[in-house]
């Protein structure tokens, strides 16, 4: 789209610097850094949710637009501060309650009941930090496990009986405009999403109800910018939140091949003011993760997987494939979404990481 780009990331082969104009390699808190790529940029927007919260923030008051800015991303980053914003904002969540020490975790149970899940307040994502309990001595074992990977508190919410669940991509300019992506449904493997199906499969009511609340939630916090919304269907049609993410990779990612417009176009259309595209989706799709297995950091099979002709691949370039890491994804386009299912999986069977030139 003709834009220059300046990175600030402190891993000097991140996936963005390979591809940026410009990389400055600095912690994300370091002050001089920071004015470095304030002073580099007309605009600014971040693509990872634990970077501090104040570090955006100490870039607005440095005067730069920042979006979706400081709001949403101090909101996201602490599990009890987005359950109480969406429940203020009328969205419902699973009951939930804060575990702030051993001795509360019997009034926590009082209002959830078991099953529950305890989580990590901050610092959890892709299922990390996070132990479904059935009972008080279940709760108290994991509470003592996760207590030291919490810096503050942790929640513990009931455990959803969920038919699917659900990822909604909603974008939002500065002008207020607005665009919700066709839903997906969202299949999780360990905690990490591993398969999405679009469309969804779910009643027009669900997903209307669905695209309600990722605006209401992109409104409230005058978010400008890309907002992911994870949820849960249940068996009567109703939707609970999960939660929400203020950036545009972290979930959907089948826009790139399916839709009119991807999200990652559409989140460099709101925050440079432009007019938001289409979102019509162009095929049903599927989309699966590649992650690491910490078996190797090549990854093989590529002639295989790739034999159909209606798969995508796409690697993001980092370096090591970790147990757990997102490295990749695959999207098929079909006539219908398990048709395109079927076939992302049988590519993504192909694939195996191995060791470097094996
Ligand atoms: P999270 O880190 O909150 O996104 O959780 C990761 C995954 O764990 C979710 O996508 C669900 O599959 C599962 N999960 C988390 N919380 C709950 C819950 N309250 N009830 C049922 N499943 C849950």
């Amino acid at each position: 789209m003709g834009y220059r780009l300046w990175t600030l990331d402190p891993d000097p082969a991140s996936p963005c610097a390979q591809v940026a104009d410009g990389h400055i390699a600095a912690p994300f808190d370091d002050p001089r850094a920071l004015e470095r790529l304030a002073r580099e940029s007309d605009l600014l927007t971040y693509e990872f949710e634990n970077i501090p919260a104040a570090a955006v923030e100490s870039l607005e008051l440095a005067g730069k637009p920042v979006f979706p800015g400081s709001l949403p991303l101090r909101t996201a980053q602490d599990r009890l501060l987005e359950k109480a914003f969406l429940r203020g904002a009328g969205v419902p969540v699973a009951a939930y309650a804060a575990v702030r020490d051993e001795d509360s975790l019997p009034a926590a149970a009082a209002v959830t009941g078991f099953p529950a899940v305890l989580k990590t307040v901050r610092g959890g994502y892709d299922g990390k930090g996070q132990s479904v309990v059935r009972d008080l001595a279940s709760a108290v074992a994991a509470f003592r496990r996760l207590r030291p990977l919490a810096a503050g508190a942790l929640v513990m919410e009931s455990l959803v009986p969920f038919e699917k669940e659900l990822g909604v991509i909603c974008a939002r300019n500065a002008a207020g405009e607005t665009a919700v992506f066709p839903a997906a449904e969202n299949v999780h493997r360990d905690g990490i999403l591993h398969l999405s199906l679009v469309p969804a499969g779910i009643p027009p009511a669900a997903e209307a109800a669905l695209a309600a609340v990722a605006l209401t939630i992109a409104q409230r916090l005058s978010l400008v910018g890309i907002l992911c919304v994870e949820a849960f269907l249940l068996a009567d049609g109703k939707i609970l939140v999960n939660e929400f993410a203020p950036r545009p990779h972290n979930c959907g990612h089948y826009t790139l091949d399916a839709c009119e417009t991807s999200q990652f176009e559409q989140h460099l259309r709101a925050i440079c003011g432009l007019p938001l595209g289409s979102i019509r989706l162009l095929s049903p799709a599927a989309m699966v993760n590649i992650i690491g297995t910490g078996g190797g950091d090549a990854l093989a099979g590529l002639q295989e997987a790739l034999s159909d002709p209606s798969v995508k691949l796409h690697l993001y370039g980092k370096k090591e494939a970790r147990r757990g890491r997102k490295m990749g994804h695959l999207t098929a386009l079909a006539d219908c979404a398990g048709e395109a299912g079927r076939r992302v999986l049988a590519a993504h069977g192909k694939l195996s990481w191995t060791p470097s030139g094996a």
